[in-house]
């Protein structure tokens, strides 16, 4: 027998997006069922994205750290590295998050619905879980259904070819691996499992790594990384993958490409990820979806059905979880009456990769492709004490303003901790401060936020000394 419910506003979904929209909903004095189908909330990101990537990450970050210490006088001798413990640490930084996630949930008296949600009308979604099935009856509807990995046809199916979700298990450490797909998510788990102590090799079909970012930023990253990686195959792709006994046999077609087949014990697929928009029979309620699976959306995050709204990676790119909250919001205080669009002027990009890229607002790239007349002003942390001072001089911080206006249009950073710094640009794109506002702001020093009034008083042909 099916349970019914009846709510002002049902999410569907529970990831970034979803309990986000669920939460402010609730907050705002809405009656609201969060529908989940795993039995952790937190979706992707906190499950099997972000957060987990994030604590291997910092795990290879002592690795590397450690290592780096000998040159300036201190050594460590080889790490003991407990593979189970590190999986055990990184499971419960997720639980501790996705408790959270849970906990908040109660507080605020959202009905948690476990079970794989489909529309059955315009006004009803049919939730079957392990407890039986449910129908929902809602007012308002917010889709926050997420997306999923992308899978390549010609790979067969074999335990030792794994995607993000497979390589954050971390079952082992292999000797050789084939990172296929050099982007943000395949060069974060690449870099994990070198610190590691895997041979890891990268191939990517663009011609340079994080293709989303601009080239001279991720020169630098590829140059540092060198060491790290045994091959970095640029202009190259994967066509066809021999699952022997004995190992992987890949064979690459393109510019760097191998004559031969090689032998990988190990391929991670991080080719991206398409939308799970087609898997929830939208059309049921009307709701337009296109043929990859995303679902186009208004400003207000409004699908074409006035009352049903979609948020997150399901509605375009780019597939980020600050961005999926951002537009949780809109959504969720549109519906409950308040005035609210989705209209950000930049949203920050980050590979938490050794160097960090980031970038926000507009690229050089783009700068240059949208015919805008913008000038460059580049610091390089040569110049910056506090990066010779933690040896790491190699990244820059890079800034893109209106070269009539001065207006901070964007900036792309290069470096240890270029994520952390990149708000402070962000926040002067969005806010439309100028070079002149960033360069009369007193940087601490020695930080490496520094750079970024160093740069901006490049801009202003202004700068006089250097820290
Ligand atoms: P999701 O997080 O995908 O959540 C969707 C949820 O809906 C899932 O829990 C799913 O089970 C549920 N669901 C779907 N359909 C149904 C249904 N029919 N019924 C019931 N439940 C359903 N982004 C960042 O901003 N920073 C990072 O550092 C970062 N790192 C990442 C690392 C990796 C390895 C990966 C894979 C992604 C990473 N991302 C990162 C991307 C980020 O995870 C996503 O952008 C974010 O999770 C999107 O949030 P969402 O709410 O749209 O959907």
């Amino acid at each position: 027998m099916s349970n019914d419910i009846k709510t002002q506003v049902v999410v569907l979904g529970s990831g970034p997006g979803g309990y986000s929209a669920a939460y402010r909903a609730a907050d705002l004095g809405l009656d609201v069922v969060l529908i989940e189908k795993y039995s952790n909330l937190g979706g992707v990101c906190l499950n099997v994205g972000c957060i987990p990537s994030k604590a291997l990450l910092h795990v290879a970050k002592v690795l590397d750290d450690a290592k780096d210490m000998a040159s300036h006088g201190v050594s460590f001798g080889e790490p003991q590295i407990d593979i189970d413990k590190i999986r055990e640490w990184k499971d419960s930084v997720v639980g501790k998050l996705t408790g959270g996630v849970a906990g908040m949930a109660k507080q605020r008296k959202v009905t948690v619905v476990n079970g794989y949600g489909k529309f059955t009308g315009p006004n009803t979604i049919a939730v079957e879980g392990a407890d039986g099935a449910t129908t929902v009856n809602f007012d308002n509807a917010i889709i926050a259904a997420g997306s999923s990995v992308v899978n390549l046809p010609f790979i067969p199916e074999d335990d030792r070819i794994i995607d993000s979700t497979g390589a954050l298990e971390l079952k082992d450490v292999p000797g050789e691996m084939l990172v296929l797909g050099g982007g943000i998510i395949g060069l974060e788990m690449g870099t994990v499992y070198s610190s590691l102590g895997a041979n890891v090799s990268v191939v990517e079909f663009a011609d340079q790594l994080v293709p989303a970012a601009d080239a001279d930023v991720v020169k630098i990253y590829t140059k540092h990384n060198k060491p790290r990686f045994k091959e970095i195959m640029l202009s190259t792709k994967v066509v066809a993958v021999d699952a022997k006994k004995d190992g992987l046999y890949v064979s690459f077609e393109g510019k760097n490409a191998p004559a031969e087949p090689v032998r990988y014990d190990k391929i991670l697929v991080a080719v991206g990820r398409k939308p799970n928009g087609l898997l929830i029979d939208a059309d049921k309620a009307g709701v337009n979806v296109d043929e990859r699976g995303f679902i186009n959306v208004s400003n207000e995050m409004r699908t074409n059905v006035p009352h049903i709204f979609a948020i997150g990676d399901v509605v375009g790119q780019p597939m980020l979880a600050h961005k999926a909250v951002h537009e949780a919001h809109v959504a969720a205080e549109v519906i409950s009456g308040k005035k609210h669009i989705f209209d950000p002027r930049a949203i920050p990009s980050i590979a938490y990769t050794d160097p960090e890229i980031a970038w926000v607002g507009v690229t050089e790239r783009e700068a240059k492709e949208q015919g805008l007349n913008y000038e460059v002003a580049n610091f390089p942390w040569a110049a910056s004490g506090r990066a010779i001072a933690s040896a790491r001089m190699e990244g820059k911080t890079k800034l893109i303003f209106d070269k009539d206006t001065g207006r901070t249009l964007g900036g792309a950073i290069v470096g240890i901790n270029a994520g952390e710094m990149l708000g402070e640009i962000g926040l002067a794109v969005e806010m439309g401060a100028d070079a002149e506002d960033i360069a009369l702001t007193i940087h601490a020093h020695p930080t490496l936020n520094e750079s970024i009034g160093l740069a901006a008083e490049v801009f202003e042909g202004s700068i006089t000394d250097l820290p």
